[in-house]
């Protein structure tokens, strides 16, 4: 059962959409929301039910079919910009959906269309249709051309830049051009007329034709056909000879743009060539398909046309024709998308590849779904979310249309079908979440489109297509003049061959008058232009010269810098060089510092071990010539004591006394110090009587055993003389008792070394004899000093 309405006529396009739960009421001028048409297919058999009803030519409910699958019924109204049933024909849907685009187009809009629905909903035969029944892209296709048909470019002029940009080439280069495709075309003529025609796709063209151009303008169409398969961009047009089609990359131009790098844009100048163009991108999708036994339902493919408006050649002063400014080409786009199918992937028995494929798909056109619901969320929330047209192919390539760039319109196919219910009401949800979306519209919408290009020819040109001003043609010859035997049965008067002639002779003085007016005119012009040529040719000259002092300037430079640059690196490495001597020196600096440091370290210890010595030396000579001075000071009291005594005897008479004086000597070894031997010296004496001490007589056993006692270690003076003592045990301190308490030990001598006032050293030896105390030590009893003294022989006494 098919739509149970059927709505024609169609209303204006002024209808106003009711505003949704989401929109946010704010009326902003500067934005308008995404338009969504619903196309409805018929049902595919007869006894298959519909799901759809329509409700108003905007409103369409979608209603639970019923099937134990859903318990409950439901009703879902929603609402499009307008509802095209099963009824509605090609051309209708082309009037109401694509003519206003045109139109834009034709005034250097941008437009955007994308049909959207699951596999079968009916979005190819909508966009494509059928040779007996165009859709919409061959409907667009004709009426273009049937518009703009005698206001085309020659061939050629215009080109496309490579950069998504237009340049208008020179004539001599657009005829060469012009031979090559001609002579091209041939060969593949002929290559056709061997192997048979091809299957061509001729469209009924309706001859419909938009009014209001503006017939100052050249127009050129340009036509490329791509496909996003994978999320891979595949160039339907490129010539691969069979080979496999090659992926492209997505390219921004200067105006930031998106835009396929490197896509074949082809110029068409008849609406059957872009059929033939249209036909073989199509025919190369589906031997890619075979060859890759993937489904076309899951690419998306994407037809541009692009209309590039330049103004009609203007004409100067003089009348000549002028190919415009290339500043003022005026570049349109309308691309119309067949969008892959939406189902979900559990709608087909996708498996292994095809699996992935069916996600890829359904990842792509997910993306749009988010890059709309931000879209909307940005709008609603007045926050600034970046938009993810990046994730896919598919978004990335229309990003600039979603930035107000050009119009955004969807068509969304729907198969009424009770078995479509749940992917329809999938379609539904998208579809009303797309008109939510507002989208800015282009900047100065009033003004057309403009694209810099780069080149800028503005040189004369004759052209085909320049409409001819010229008055130069004559009346035409009354054809009575052809037969001139019958002119009196004609009725033909001499007066009316005469004014025919004279109209002619006039007409012809006038353009003789007229063609002197523009052979002075052209004369002046060259002169204007031999002028100008001159005063350029001056300009280049010297141009030329300010050049090559330029160059010169920048050679000598460059020698200076060569040279310098010689200098910087000797002196570079002589610099290195001498850091290197300074490092080398640095460390050795270093190592010796520390040696300095370590001597002095050295020194300091010595001297405060020498100090401390020294002091201590000093300490025990200082005790030691105390009590050798108390000892002297005791022996001379003796001697004079004695010398007394002597002196007595000698002046008394008493021999007995005077004998047991001298024989007797009082010797008390506590109080009587012992006799310092001098060696070098006699004491003298009154009457030159040796008188030995007494303890120089005692009788001494041969086994007396030493304790030599040398504080400090003698200074060598090479001593001829020295102390007998035979058996000895030496030492240097006094740190144990039993040092001196071993009883073999009787004798204790003690060595010092001294300067006297001449500064000669003096060595002298105390001895003592030790004797044992009752509490078992042992104490030394000093007895006798010997003193070693040198003497210089040549020294006087
Ligand atoms: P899609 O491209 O969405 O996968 P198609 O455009 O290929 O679907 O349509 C599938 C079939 O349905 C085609 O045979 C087509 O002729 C037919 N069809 C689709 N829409 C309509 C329509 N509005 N009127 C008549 N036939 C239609
Ligand atoms: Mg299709």
């Amino acid at each position: 059962m098919n739509t149970p309405y059927r709505i024609t006529p169609y209303p204006q396009r002024t209808l106003k959409r009711e505003k949704t739960t989401l929109s946010n009421g704010s009326s902003d001028n500067s934005k308008e929301p995404v338009k969504v048409f619903c196309r409805i297919r018929p049902l595919k058999e007869d006894e298959d039910t519909s799901c759809i009803l329509l409700v108003s030519p905007t409103v369409l409910s979608l209603n639970t079919p019923s099937d134990p699958k859903y318990p409950s019924q439901r009703q879902l109204h929603c609402q499009f910009n307008q509802i095209f049933t099963s009824y509605a024909t090609q051309k209708e849907v082309f009037d109401f959906v694509a003519m206003p685009l045109l139109q834009d187009l034709l005034k250097g809009k941008n437009a955007l269309l994308l049909s959207y629905g699951v596999t079968g909903s009916g979005k190819t035969y909508t966009l494509s249709g059928e040779p007996n029944n165009p859709g919409i892209m061959p409907r667009c296709i004709d009426t273009l051309f049937n518009t703009i048909d005698e206001f085309q470019a020659p061939k050629f002029m215009i080109k496309p830049d490579k950069m998504n940009g237009f340049e208008i080439q020179a004539e001599n280069d657009a005829v060469k051009d012009r031979l090559f495709e001609n002579r091209a075309n041939a060969k593949t003529l002929s290559k056709q007329s061997k192997k048979g025609s091809g299957d061509q796709l001729h469209y009924i063209n309706d001859e419909i034709r938009i009014k209001d151009i503006d017939e100052n303008n050249l127009y050129a169409v340009f036509v490329s056909y791509i496909e996003i398969y994978n999320n891979t961009v595949f160039d339907l047009l490129d010539e691969s000879n069979g080979k496999p089609l090659q992926s492209k990359i997505l390219r921004e131009d200067a105006q930031k743009n998106m835009y396929v790098n490197g896509v074949v844009e082809i110029e068409v100048k008849s609406a059957d060539e872009a059929f033939e163009i249209l036909n073989s991108g199509q025919k190369r999708k589906r031997m890619g398909h075979t060859l890759l036994n993937s489904e076309s339902s899951r690419s998306h493919s994407v037809f541009n046309i692009r209309l590039v408006q330049v103004e009609q050649i203007a004409h100067n002063s003089e009348g000549d024709p002028m190919v415009p400014d290339s500043n003022i080409i005026k570049v349109s786009q309308l691309s119309l998308v067949d969008l892959a199918g939406s189902e979900r992937t559990n709608r087909t028995q996708t498996t292994g590849m095809r699996l992935k494929e069916a996600g890829r798909i359904n990842n792509s056109l997910m993306c749009l779904r988010n890059c709309l619901e931000v879209l909307r969320e940005n709008q609603v929330t007045k926050c600034n979310k970046i938009v993810p047209y990046r994730d896919s192919r598919l978004t990335f390539l229309f990003k600039n249309f979603f930035e107000g760039y050009g119009k955004v319109e969807m068509i969304v196919c729907v198969n009424p079908s009770c078995l479509d219910y749940d992917e329809n009401l999938q379609v539904m949800k998208f579809a009303e979440m797309t008109q939510d979306v507002k989208i800015k519209k282009p900047e100065n919408r009033d003004t057309p489109y403009m694209r810099k290009t780069v080149k800028k020819i503005n040189t004369p040109m004759s052209t085909t297509k320049v409409k001819s001003n010229s008055s130069f043609s004559l009346p035409k010859i009354p054809s009575f003049l052809f037969d001139v035997e019958n002119l009196t049965e004609m009725g033909v008067t001499i007066d009316q061959i005469a004014k025919a002639l004279k109209l002619r002779g006039s007409k012809m003085e006038t353009n003789y008058s007229e063609y002197n007016n523009k052979v002075k005119h052209f004369r002046k012009r060259l002169c204007d232009l031999n002028e100008g040529n001159i005063l350029n040719l001056s300009e280049i000259k010297s141009m030329k010269t300010i050049i090559k002092k330029g160059k010169q300037e920048s050679y000598n430079l460059k020698n200076k810098i060569v040279d310098l640059e010689t200098v910087n690196d000797s002196l570079s490495a002589k610099n290195q060089e001498l850091q290197e001597v300074i490092r080398s020196l640095r460390c050795i600096n270093d190592e010796k510092d520390l040696k300095i440091n370590q001597k002095i370290l050295e020194k300091e210890r010595a001297k405060q071990k020498f100090a401390m010595a020294n002091e201590k030396m000093s300490q025990e000579l200082e005790n030691k010539l105390r009590k050798q001075r108390e000892h002297l000071q005791a022996t001379m009291k003796a001697k004079e004591n004695k010398l007394k005594k002597v002196k007595q005897i000698l002046e008394s008479d008493d021999p007995l006394l005077s004998q047991e004086d001298v024989e007797t000597p009082d010797y008390d070894p506590q109080h009587t110090p012992p006799t310092t031997i001098l060696k070098e010296t006699q004491t003298p004496s009154k009457r030159n009587i040796q008188t030995p001490s007494a303890r120089h007589r005692r009788s001494r056993s041969a086994g007396e055993v030493w304790l030599e006692h040398n504080s400090i270690k003698p200074i060598p003076l090479g001593t001829v003389l020295q102390p007998c003592v035979k058996k000895r045990k030496s030492l240097t301190k006094l740190t144990k008792a039993s040092d001196i308490t071993n009883p073999k030990q009787s004798k204790y001598c003690l060595i010092a070394q001294d300067q006297d006032t001449e500064g000669e050293i003096e060595t002298k030896v105390y001895k003592g004899d030790i004797v044992s105390t009752c509490g078992g030590g042992a104490q030394v009893i000093f007895n006798d000093v010997e003193l070693l003294k040198q003497k210089s022989p040549t020294e006087s006494p």
